[in-house]
């Protein structure tokens, strides 16, 4: 301030222009280095604190109960302080405000803010203090003030607030805190595991009895025997609270304590009886028949391992599995005789050259023609339309007098569950496509990156020549300079509604398909290096994010057989692994663009090109070492395109694909068939070999006809979009009755195919259809680090979609997902696959027994109404 004045003066004496716009910049930098001071201030103490100023809201409400592990905790939770400033520099997912600031300015400036930020932010010791930030003397702590006094002024109001609030104002990064605050907390997860709490809680649950008692009183001595400590009297835990100075010396509000202490009585629910002794009549038993064999047809296609995961391996381990440290590993395995062949598009399997004895048969064209045919004429007619329409309006009503009944009991167990929020409850992304998985800004800065760093790089061949990076861009005349996010245009608008086709050009940045083969591509010149960096450092967003993971869709296009082994050996030589993301692979619907082009002759080649390759390393995988590899992490297959283009539906009896010579594109639903018919011989020739299997989970229903849903509903294992479900009620219902899994993603819906106050997400939500939230192209779409959970928070906002519902949706998405047993058990517990609450465990999910016995309940009575009260209803979800 000192320098401040006198240089006022100085501009007023000389009157010198130039010394008041130096004034100015001195000024700003004294402010702003001030401000980190007071930060870095803030942070030491926090760090030497005696008590967690991060642990806030859901310790003060712990304290109580885990008196017992007082001593441990302090320890646990000070190494927890340090760690999670180092972090707040450096963490590249979260939203952090600091950063986000830096973000904002010039790219140059950029790099050297982000220089100077990892060692401010980190805990300074006293003499980088002194020596490192001159502070002038006599400077008033006037501008410092607004943070750090917030939590000292209003300490207490402000607790008072938070005890009810999923985020408290607490630490200088307020946007990061959510999420910061709750990282590394696996140990604290393996604690509840080990205690057996939630065993005995599930064992009870929704009962009304003097049994739950005995489960929060048993709840004590379980936590002391574990922690080894004896426990203190509740009054000189609030005393340690206050040590820490009077930032902490608000007493724990009892009333949040309180629901955190208390007996669970919001385990109690009021179940809905009013499901009045329906008899159907002759006309609607006879519907309910048909829709029973429906049903049956589908068991009769899907493809289901014969021993269930949980079956296999059964987890006893309560810890987090531990990482696979060598992912790429190849162990040799053994080739076996089978011999396969291509015959009418489906590959035929024997178990050696000599027998002729078919394995493993699947049902032909014909049968699936008219099957599908049969589907239909089911959803077209009118007295079944009525009947389904009916049970549908019957199941949103039943849930919303559940919300009526119960909503406030359902939030009262979300608190009650320790430690859990939407924040820290695991979400999978169960459809991105790995092209478009990373942000706008992010590729834009990769871009600019790449320019300055590495301008001489041979990137492309194009017209006849070898170009450098610099070279493309200046043929663009752009310059690093130059880009920006609106420049780069890859993001949808309204332009794109209704125009697949105009999507699809987004991905090119800058309108440019030369910049979408050097950065987006993994089979160009420089063998996808940048394509591999830029997912490199998507992977570590997601491992720093902690609770979300996704499953990425990569293309296979079946031009040719290499295809393989070139994806393979890209993922495999570049060490694409990471614990938080597994593959599917796409195939986009494209044999009139190969046929027109040449590539192909029939439809049969795109068959050989995709399927054989995988017949040829199940059964020798020294044959394709790294495919053998890569097929590990693959847990699905998928059809890709734009479904509104008209197409012609098939007849039962179409062109085998050797036959398909035409210039048109097959329909869907022929696509479908023949991917579904191989997939499965595959998956019962790998799992006869012990090794992993890849469901079929296409996209339909995002537009088009309908018999592209009738299509999956036969032959696929979930889906992605399905919006069009709310065309017909027959097949939604139909969805409801089979649970099949609908990963939906209405941001994407909105700009391509539907507005989003028109998506019938909350409709499906409350009639009980199995449905995620997904992202689909967050380069597209999304605006901020987390596209997941911009995806739901939207979603949130407009459909007042409340936590148990966020949480639920979660859940259903590692449901959905194609993760390993071993990690779903640790993700939402280790009985996840009973159905019920038996297979709830709130302590993970967050999501009230009240709610999932609801959903189950439901959807028994709905089953049972089906089929005439004769169901024989599984314990366990569908393998
Ligand atoms: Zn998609």
């Amino acid at each position: 301030m000192d320098a401040y004045a006198i240089h006022l003066a100085m501009a007023a004496l000389v009157g010198a222009s130039f010394v008041a716009v130096s004034a100015y910049y001195m000024h700003r930098k004294t402010l702003s280095q001030l401000l980190e001071f007071a930060r870095t201030v803030e942070r030491e103490r926090a760090a030497a604190g005696d008590d967690d100023e991060d642990g806030g809201v859901e310790r003060e409400g712990e304290a109580y109960r885990r008196s017992s592990l007082r001593r441990g905790h302090q320890q646990h939770s000070r190494r927890k302080g340090a760690g999670y400033y180092r972090r707040g520099g450096g963490s590249a997912s979260l939203p952090d405000v600091i950063l986000a600031a830096a973000e904002v300015d010039g790219e140059e400036e950029d790099e050297e803010e982000q220089q100077m930020w990892p060692a401010m932010n980190g805990p300074l010791s006293a003499a980088a203090t002194a020596e490192g930030l001159p502070i002038p003397p006599g400077l008033p702590r006037l501008h410092t003030v607004p943070e750090g006094s917030k939590q000292s002024i209003h300490g207490s109001s402000i607790k008072k607030a938070g005890h009810i609030r999923p985020t408290s104002p607490r630490s200088p990064v307020a946007s990061a805190s959510a999420f910061e605050s709750v990282e590394g907390s696996d140990e604290e997860d393996n604690l509840h595991s080990d205690s057996k709490l939630d065993n005995t809680y599930l064992n009870t649950n929704g009962d009304i009895g003097p049994e739950h008692k005995s489960i929060y009183q048993a709840m004590p001595n379980q936590i002391a025997d574990n922690g080894d400590s004896k426990s203190l009297p509740a009054a000189s835990m609030i005393r340690s609270h206050s040590v820490s100075g009077n930032m902490h010396g608000a007493q724990p509000d009892p009333v949040a304590a309180d629901i955190l202490r208390k007996e669970p009585e919001q385990e109690t629910f009021v179940r809905l009886k009013i499901t009045p002794s329906e008899t159907p009549n002759a006309d609607e038993a006879e519907v309910y028949k048909i829709l029973q064999k429906c049903l049956e047809l589908r068991e009769s296609y899907l493809f289901r391992e014969e021993v269930a995961p949980w079956e296999k391996e059964v987890i006893t381990d309560p810890s987090t599995p531990k990482p696979n440290p060598s992912p790429f590993a190849y162990t040799p395995e053994q080739k076996t005789d089978h011999f396969f062949q291509m015959v009418d598009g489906v590959v035929h399997v024997y178990a050696n050259k000599e027998l002729t004895e078919r394995l493993f048969p699947v049902a032909d064209a014909t049968t699936f023609f008219t099957d599908l045919h049969y589907i239909l004429r089911v959803i077209a007619a009118g007295n079944i339309r009525t009947v389904c329409h009916h049970r549908l309006c019957l199941l949103e009503q039943k849930f919303n007098i559940h919300l009526m009944l119960n909503a406030d009991r359902e939030f009262l167990a979300q608190k009650s569950a320790p430690h859990r929020d939407f924040y820290n409850v695991r979400k999978v992304d169960t459809h991105v496509h790995h092209s478009a998985c990373m942000n706008q800004k992010h590729l834009l800065r990769f871009i600019k990156s790449k320019l300055r760093k590495e301008p001489d790089e041979v990137v492309i061949f194009r017209d006849g020549t070898y170009m450098t990076l610099k070279e493309v861009f200046e043929s663009l005349d752009l310059s690093g300079y130059d880009l920006s996010v609106d420049l780069l245009d890859v993001h949808a608008d309204k332009s794109t509604f209704h125009r697949f086709d105009k999507f699809n050009l987004k991905y090119n940045p800058c309108g440019q398909s030369r910049l979408r083969e050097i950065f987006l591509k993994q089979d160009n010149l420089i063998q996808g290096r940048f394509l591999a960096e830029l997912t490199k450092q998507v992977f570590s967003d997601l491992a720093g994010s902690k609770y979300q993971m996704a499953e990425y869709r990569i293309s296979i296009y079946g031009r040719k057989q290499s295809e393989w082994d070139q994806l393979a050996s890209w993922i495999v030589n570049n060490e694409l692994y990471s614990e938080n993301v597994v593959w599917l692979i796409q195939i986009p619907r494209l044999y009139n663009v190969y046929k027109e082009i040449g590539i192909v002759t029939s439809f049969q080649n795109i068959l050989d090109n995709i399927f054989l390759p995988l017949f040829e390393v199940t059964v020798d995988p020294e044959s394709h070492p790294q495919l053998h590899v890569f097929l590990k992490q693959v847990v699905g297959l998928d059809l890709v395109d734009d479904e509104s283009k008209p197409e012609r539906r098939p007849t039962k009896h179409m062109p085998t694909p050797a036959q398909w010579t035409n210039i048109f594109n097959p329909a869907f639903s022929y696509y479908a068939y023949y991917c579904y018919a191989n997939l499965y011989t595959l998956n019962k020739l790998r799992e006869l070999k012990g090794m992993t299997t890849i469901k079929f989970r296409p996209h339909a229903g995002e537009a088009g006809d309908i018999d592209h849903l009738a299509a999956t509903f036969l032959v696929a294992h979930n889906i992605a979009h399905g919006i069009n479900l709310r065309k017909s009620p027959v097949l939604q219902h139909l969805y409801y009755l089979a649970q099949i899994g609908l990963a939906m993603s209405p941001l994407s819906n909105n700009s391509l195919f539907l507005d989003y106050h028109r998506n019938p997400f909350p409709q499906f939500f409350h009639r009980g259809l199995n449905i995620s939230l997904s992202t689909d192209d967050p380069l597209q779409i999304h605006l901020t680090k987390e596209p997941l959970v911009e995806e739901y928070s939207i979603a949130a906002s407009l459909w007042k979609l409340t936590a148990c519902d966020l949480c639920e949706i979660a859940r259903n998405s590692v449901l959905q997902s194609g993760f390993s047993h071993a990690l779903k058990s640790h993700w939402i517990g280790r009985t996840y696959y009973k159905r019920g609450p038996d297979g709830n465990d709130i302590h993970k999910t967050n999501v009230p027994h009240i709610r999932v016995e609801f959903r189950d309940t439901i959807w028994r009575e709905e089953m049972q109404l089906v089929y005439l009260g004769m169901a024989d209803l599984p314990e366990e979800l569908d393998k």
